[in-house]
Protein backbone atom coordinates (compact mmCIF):
# COMPACT_ATOMS: atom_id res chain seq x y z
CA UNK A 1 0.00 0.00 0.00
CA UNK A 2 1.25 3.52 -0.71
CA UNK A 3 -0.31 5.85 1.54
CA UNK A 4 0.89 9.02 3.93
CA UNK A 5 0.69 8.60 7.64
CA UNK A 6 -1.01 12.18 7.40
CA UNK A 7 -2.05 15.13 5.79
CA UNK A 8 1.14 16.98 6.86
CA UNK A 9 3.89 14.75 5.08
CA UNK A 10 2.53 16.07 1.62
CA UNK A 11 3.74 19.68 2.76
CA UNK A 12 6.69 21.21 0.08
CA UNK A 13 7.92 19.42 -2.83
CA UNK A 14 5.55 21.37 -5.02
CA UNK A 15 5.66 21.27 -8.61
CA UNK A 16 7.65 23.26 -11.22
CA UNK A 17 5.17 24.43 -14.45
CA UNK A 18 6.18 26.10 -17.58
CA UNK A 19 4.04 29.03 -17.92
CA UNK A 20 3.60 29.16 -22.17
CA UNK A 21 1.14 31.27 -23.10
CA UNK A 22 1.92 34.68 -20.91
CA UNK A 23 5.11 34.46 -21.84
CA UNK A 24 4.73 35.46 -25.53
CA UNK A 25 7.47 36.92 -27.22
CA UNK A 26 9.67 36.01 -24.56
CA UNK A 27 12.88 33.44 -25.14
CA UNK A 28 13.70 33.00 -21.39
CA UNK A 29 11.99 29.64 -19.62
CA UNK A 30 9.95 30.94 -17.40
CA UNK A 31 8.71 28.29 -14.74
CA UNK A 32 5.89 28.45 -11.76
CA UNK A 33 6.60 27.10 -8.52
CA UNK A 34 2.75 26.30 -7.59
CA UNK A 35 2.31 26.45 -3.95
CA UNK A 36 -1.56 25.52 -3.73
CA UNK A 37 -0.14 22.06 -4.38
CA UNK A 38 0.41 22.23 -0.45
CA UNK A 39 -2.31 20.87 1.57
CA UNK A 40 -3.14 23.94 3.49
CA UNK A 41 -3.36 25.98 -0.08
CA UNK A 42 -0.28 28.10 0.24
CA UNK A 43 2.94 28.56 0.64
CA UNK A 44 2.73 28.91 4.27
CA UNK A 45 1.99 25.08 5.34
CA UNK A 46 6.03 25.28 5.08
CA UNK A 47 6.55 28.22 7.92
CA UNK A 48 3.86 26.69 9.62
CA UNK A 49 5.68 23.13 10.17
CA UNK A 50 8.71 24.28 10.88
CA UNK A 51 8.04 26.75 13.50
CA UNK A 52 6.08 24.59 14.75
CA UNK A 53 8.74 21.69 15.41
CA UNK A 54 11.36 24.24 16.26
CA UNK A 55 9.01 25.40 19.15
CA UNK A 56 8.58 21.95 19.93
CA UNK A 57 12.29 21.17 19.95
CA UNK A 58 13.01 24.38 21.73
CA UNK A 59 10.79 23.36 24.33
CA UNK A 60 8.58 26.73 23.56
CA UNK A 61 5.60 24.77 23.06
CA UNK A 62 4.75 21.58 24.92
CA UNK A 63 2.37 18.72 24.72
CA UNK A 64 -1.17 20.72 25.57
CA UNK A 65 0.22 23.30 24.42
CA UNK A 66 -1.59 25.96 22.42
CA UNK A 67 -0.66 28.29 19.79
CA UNK A 68 -2.05 32.05 19.75
CA UNK A 69 -1.11 34.03 16.15
CA UNK A 70 -2.66 36.89 14.87
CA UNK A 71 -3.70 35.94 11.68
CA UNK A 72 -6.60 35.44 9.39
CA UNK A 73 -4.54 34.16 6.09
CA UNK A 74 -2.60 31.62 4.69
CA UNK A 75 -0.80 31.21 7.79
CA UNK A 76 -3.10 30.76 9.96
CA UNK A 77 -4.32 27.97 7.83
CA UNK A 78 -0.85 26.04 7.55
CA UNK A 79 -0.72 26.49 11.64
CA UNK A 80 -3.82 25.54 12.14
CA UNK A 81 -3.62 21.91 10.06
CA UNK A 82 -0.20 21.19 11.65
CA UNK A 83 -1.36 22.00 15.24
CA UNK A 84 -4.20 19.55 14.84
CA UNK A 85 -2.51 17.08 13.58
CA UNK A 86 0.08 17.29 16.35
CA UNK A 87 -2.71 17.80 18.54
CA UNK A 88 -2.36 21.39 19.56
CA UNK A 89 -5.10 23.84 20.40
CA UNK A 90 -5.30 27.29 18.06
CA UNK A 91 -6.61 30.50 18.67
CA UNK A 92 -6.40 33.04 15.56
CA UNK A 93 -7.04 36.93 16.37
CA UNK A 94 -8.91 38.65 13.99
CA UNK A 95 -9.79 41.96 12.80
CA UNK A 96 -13.62 42.35 12.01
CA UNK A 97 -12.71 43.50 8.26
CA UNK A 98 -11.49 39.96 7.83
CA UNK A 99 -14.20 38.08 5.50
CA UNK A 100 -16.56 35.47 7.04
CA UNK A 101 -15.09 33.15 4.67
CA UNK A 102 -11.86 33.12 5.78
CA UNK A 103 -12.90 32.67 9.61
CA UNK A 104 -15.36 29.79 8.98
CA UNK A 105 -12.24 28.01 7.32
CA UNK A 106 -9.93 28.87 10.48
CA UNK A 107 -12.91 27.24 12.60
CA UNK A 108 -13.41 24.55 10.15
CA UNK A 109 -10.31 23.07 10.97
CA UNK A 110 -11.16 23.00 14.82
CA UNK A 111 -9.59 26.44 15.26
CA UNK A 112 -10.57 29.01 17.53
CA UNK A 113 -11.09 32.91 16.09
CA UNK A 114 -11.32 35.92 18.50
CA UNK A 115 -12.21 39.04 16.36
CA UNK A 116 -11.48 42.07 17.27
CA UNK A 117 -12.89 45.93 15.97
CA UNK A 118 -10.53 47.59 13.52
CA UNK A 119 -12.15 51.04 14.79
CA UNK A 120 -10.00 50.99 17.37
CA UNK A 121 -6.17 52.64 17.96
CA UNK A 122 -3.37 49.75 18.19
CA UNK A 123 -2.81 51.15 22.24
CA UNK A 124 -6.63 50.79 22.49
CA UNK A 125 -6.94 47.12 24.81
CA UNK A 126 -9.06 45.51 22.45
CA UNK A 127 -6.84 46.08 19.61
CA UNK A 128 -5.92 43.05 17.81
CA UNK A 129 -2.13 43.18 18.72
CA UNK A 130 -3.43 43.93 22.58
CA UNK A 131 -5.48 40.91 22.33
CA UNK A 132 -3.21 38.48 21.05
CA UNK A 133 -0.69 39.53 23.61
CA UNK A 134 -3.02 39.61 26.32
CA UNK A 135 -4.00 35.34 24.98
CA UNK A 136 -0.31 34.48 25.37
CA UNK A 137 -0.23 36.27 28.78
CA UNK A 138 -3.28 34.69 30.22
CA UNK A 139 -3.44 31.28 28.47
CA UNK A 140 -1.29 28.29 30.10
CA UNK A 141 1.31 26.66 27.84
CA UNK A 142 0.04 29.09 24.72
CA UNK A 143 3.06 30.51 22.47
CA UNK A 144 2.69 32.98 19.48
CA UNK A 145 4.78 31.99 16.38
CA UNK A 146 5.11 35.63 15.11
CA UNK A 147 5.63 34.98 11.84
CA UNK A 148 7.33 38.96 11.10
CA UNK A 149 10.33 38.25 13.61
CA UNK A 150 10.65 33.99 13.82
CA UNK A 151 14.02 32.71 11.87
CA UNK A 152 12.26 29.73 11.50
CA UNK A 153 10.00 31.48 9.11
CA UNK A 154 13.09 32.31 6.65
CA UNK A 155 14.74 29.12 7.66
CA UNK A 156 11.60 26.97 6.18
CA UNK A 157 12.71 28.28 2.84
CA UNK A 158 16.34 28.16 3.16
CA UNK A 159 15.94 24.48 3.88
CA UNK A 160 12.65 23.45 1.27
CA UNK A 161 11.27 25.69 -1.60
CA UNK A 162 14.94 27.02 -2.13
CA UNK A 163 17.21 23.29 -2.22
CA UNK A 164 13.90 21.91 -4.11
CA UNK A 165 14.31 25.02 -6.78
CA UNK A 166 18.02 23.79 -7.08
CA UNK A 167 16.99 20.23 -7.69
CA UNK A 168 14.23 20.72 -9.78
CA UNK A 169 15.93 22.71 -12.47
CA UNK A 170 18.96 20.60 -12.35
CA UNK A 171 21.16 24.34 -10.83
CA UNK A 172 19.79 25.79 -14.19
CA UNK A 173 17.79 28.10 -12.71
CA UNK A 174 19.05 32.57 -13.34
CA UNK A 175 16.79 34.05 -11.84
CA UNK A 176 14.03 33.56 -9.40
CA UNK A 177 11.09 36.01 -8.42
CA UNK A 178 9.02 36.28 -5.54
CA UNK A 179 6.05 38.79 -3.96
CA UNK A 180 7.24 39.95 -0.53
CA UNK A 181 5.04 39.75 2.61
CA UNK A 182 7.15 39.11 6.08
CA UNK A 183 10.03 38.62 3.65
CA UNK A 184 10.72 34.64 4.44
CA UNK A 185 10.28 33.21 1.14
CA UNK A 186 12.85 35.36 -0.51
CA UNK A 187 15.09 35.95 2.13
CA UNK A 188 15.03 31.79 2.78
CA UNK A 189 15.10 30.79 -0.94
CA UNK A 190 17.44 33.62 -2.28
CA UNK A 191 19.83 33.10 0.72
CA UNK A 192 19.84 29.12 -0.37
CA UNK A 193 19.97 29.66 -4.39
CA UNK A 194 22.80 32.39 -3.72
CA UNK A 195 25.26 29.99 -1.91
CA UNK A 196 24.08 26.60 -4.52
CA UNK A 197 24.83 29.13 -7.67
CA UNK A 198 28.06 31.23 -5.90
CA UNK A 199 25.92 34.21 -6.27
CA UNK A 200 25.25 33.62 -9.70
CA UNK A 201 21.22 33.79 -9.69
CA UNK A 202 19.89 36.91 -9.19
CA UNK A 203 16.86 37.01 -6.65
CA UNK A 204 14.18 39.61 -7.62
CA UNK A 205 11.51 40.88 -5.10
CA UNK A 206 7.94 42.11 -6.74
CA UNK A 207 6.16 44.26 -4.64
CA UNK A 208 3.31 45.80 -4.70
CA UNK A 209 3.30 49.98 -5.40
CA UNK A 210 3.21 51.94 -2.24
CA UNK A 211 4.83 49.77 0.07
CA UNK A 212 8.04 49.72 1.99
CA UNK A 213 10.32 47.51 0.11
CA UNK A 214 9.84 49.04 -2.98
CA UNK A 215 10.56 52.48 -1.35
CA UNK A 216 6.55 54.10 -0.80
CA UNK A 217 5.56 54.38 3.01
CA UNK A 218 3.06 51.91 3.02
CA UNK A 219 -0.05 53.57 1.27
CA UNK A 220 -2.75 51.18 1.07
CA UNK A 221 -2.82 48.90 -2.12
CA UNK A 222 -5.32 45.72 -2.72
CA UNK A 223 -3.18 42.78 -3.35
CA UNK A 224 -3.34 40.57 0.14
CA UNK A 225 -0.34 38.95 1.65
CA UNK A 226 2.74 41.15 -0.15
CA UNK A 227 4.18 44.72 0.82
CA UNK A 228 4.48 46.22 4.26
CA UNK A 229 4.02 49.22 6.26
CA UNK A 230 7.35 48.76 8.08
CA UNK A 231 10.43 46.29 7.99
CA UNK A 232 9.87 42.88 9.76
CA UNK A 233 13.04 40.76 10.85
CA UNK A 234 12.05 37.52 8.56
CA UNK A 235 13.26 39.97 5.77
CA UNK A 236 16.80 39.52 4.97
CA UNK A 237 17.30 43.54 3.04
CA UNK A 238 20.82 42.25 1.55
CA UNK A 239 19.27 39.04 -0.45
CA UNK A 240 16.85 40.45 -3.18
CA UNK A 241 19.30 42.26 -6.57
CA UNK A 242 16.27 43.94 -7.23
CA UNK A 243 12.73 44.99 -6.41
CA UNK A 244 9.85 45.37 -8.65
CA UNK A 245 6.56 47.22 -7.95
CA UNK A 246 3.72 45.96 -9.69
CA UNK A 247 0.33 48.10 -9.69
CA UNK A 248 -3.39 46.54 -8.21
CA UNK A 249 -4.30 46.50 -11.91
CA UNK A 250 -1.50 44.97 -13.89
CA UNK A 251 -1.19 42.13 -10.94
CA UNK A 252 -5.05 41.29 -11.10
CA UNK A 253 -5.09 41.22 -14.77
CA UNK A 254 -2.79 39.29 -14.69
CA UNK A 255 -4.47 37.30 -12.26
CA UNK A 256 -7.60 36.69 -14.54
CA UNK A 257 -5.24 35.92 -16.92
CA UNK A 258 -3.21 33.11 -15.48
CA UNK A 259 -6.87 31.30 -14.76
CA UNK A 260 -7.64 32.20 -18.42
CA UNK A 261 -4.75 31.21 -20.42
CA UNK A 262 -2.69 28.87 -17.99
CA UNK A 263 -5.36 26.73 -16.47
CA UNK A 264 -3.97 27.92 -13.17
CA UNK A 265 -6.46 29.50 -10.32
CA UNK A 266 -4.03 32.03 -7.95
CA UNK A 267 -4.12 34.42 -5.81
CA UNK A 268 -3.14 38.22 -6.63
CA UNK A 269 -0.14 38.36 -4.67
CA UNK A 270 0.70 35.48 -7.91
CA UNK A 271 -0.40 37.58 -10.83
CA UNK A 272 1.81 40.08 -9.06
CA UNK A 273 4.97 38.41 -8.67
CA UNK A 274 4.21 36.83 -12.55
CA UNK A 275 4.53 40.51 -14.34
CA UNK A 276 7.60 41.34 -11.91
CA UNK A 277 9.16 38.02 -13.77
CA UNK A 278 8.03 38.71 -17.00
CA UNK A 279 9.05 42.32 -16.91
CA UNK A 280 12.75 40.12 -15.88
CA UNK A 281 12.64 37.85 -18.34
CA UNK A 282 11.67 40.09 -21.38
CA UNK A 283 15.31 41.33 -21.03
CA UNK A 284 17.05 37.51 -21.21
CA UNK A 285 17.84 35.48 -23.31
CA UNK A 286 17.06 31.62 -24.18
CA UNK A 287 19.43 30.01 -21.75
CA UNK A 288 18.00 32.17 -19.06
CA UNK A 289 15.73 30.33 -16.39
CA UNK A 290 13.13 32.39 -14.43
CA UNK A 291 11.46 30.96 -11.27
CA UNK A 292 8.88 32.73 -10.24
CA UNK A 293 6.85 31.54 -6.87
CA UNK A 294 3.14 31.40 -6.95
CA UNK A 295 2.11 31.50 -3.01
CA UNK A 296 -1.70 30.23 -2.50
CA UNK A 297 -5.07 30.09 -4.84
CA UNK A 298 -7.51 31.78 -6.23
CA UNK A 299 -10.49 30.24 -4.68
CA UNK A 300 -9.90 32.96 -1.64
CA UNK A 301 -10.63 35.51 -3.97
CA UNK A 302 -13.54 34.91 -6.35
CA UNK A 303 -15.90 37.55 -5.26
CA UNK A 304 -12.91 40.36 -5.56
CA UNK A 305 -10.48 39.33 -8.69
CA UNK A 306 -12.64 36.70 -10.56
CA UNK A 307 -15.51 38.92 -9.50
CA UNK A 308 -16.04 41.92 -12.86
CA UNK A 309 -18.37 44.13 -11.38
CA UNK A 310 -15.57 44.47 -8.48
CA UNK A 311 -12.62 44.71 -10.81
CA UNK A 312 -14.96 47.39 -12.97
CA UNK A 313 -15.86 49.01 -9.71
CA UNK A 314 -12.37 49.95 -9.06
CA UNK A 315 -11.75 50.40 -13.17
CA UNK A 316 -9.12 47.56 -12.86
CA UNK A 317 -10.78 46.03 -16.58
CA UNK A 318 -8.57 46.01 -19.32
CA UNK A 319 -9.21 47.10 -22.83
CA UNK A 320 -12.52 49.57 -23.58
CA UNK A 321 -14.67 46.75 -24.83
CA UNK A 322 -14.29 44.89 -21.72
CA UNK A 323 -15.43 47.63 -19.98
CA UNK A 324 -18.23 48.20 -22.33
CA UNK A 325 -19.19 44.88 -21.38
CA UNK A 326 -19.53 44.65 -17.86
CA UNK A 327 -21.62 48.38 -18.38
CA UNK A 328 -23.63 46.98 -20.35
CA UNK A 329 -24.41 43.60 -18.16
CA UNK A 330 -24.74 45.84 -14.89
CA UNK A 331 -26.77 48.53 -16.65
CA UNK A 332 -29.64 45.27 -17.36
CA UNK A 333 -29.50 43.83 -14.39
CA UNK A 334 -30.32 47.71 -12.75
CA UNK A 335 -33.26 47.68 -15.13
CA UNK A 336 -34.26 44.04 -13.71
CA UNK A 337 -33.81 44.99 -10.88
CA UNK A 338 -35.92 48.31 -10.69
N1 LIG B 1 1.35 36.01 -1.10
C1 LIG B 1 0.45 35.61 -0.20
C2 LIG B 1 -0.96 35.34 -0.64
C3 LIG B 1 0.81 35.47 1.15
O1 LIG B 1 -0.10 35.07 2.06
C4 LIG B 1 2.15 35.77 1.52
C5 LIG B 1 2.55 35.68 2.96
N2 LIG B 1 2.32 36.88 3.71
C6 LIG B 1 3.06 36.20 0.55
C7 LIG B 1 2.62 36.29 -0.76
C8 LIG B 1 4.48 36.65 0.87
O2 LIG B 1 5.32 35.68 1.43
P1 LIG B 1 6.35 36.07 2.56
O3 LIG B 1 5.58 36.39 3.80
O4 LIG B 1 7.18 34.83 2.71
O5 LIG B 1 7.16 37.23 2.11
Amino acid sequence: MRYHDSIIELVGDTPLVKLNKVTEGIAATVLAKVEYFNPGGSVKDRIAMRMIEAAEKSGALRPGGTIVEPTSGNTGIGLAIVAQQKGYRCIFVCPDKVSTDKINTLRAYGAEVVVCPTAVAPEHPDSYYNVSDRLVRETPGAWKPDQYSNPENPASHYHSTGPELWQQTDGRITHFVAGVGTGGTISGTGRYLKEASEGRVQVIGADPEGSVYSGGTGRPYLVEGVGEDFWPEAYDRTVADEIVAVSDKDSFQMTRRLAKEEGMLVGGSCGMAVVAALEVARRLGPEDVVVVLLPDGGRGYLSKIFNDEWMADYGFLSSPTEEAKVSDVLARKDAVEH
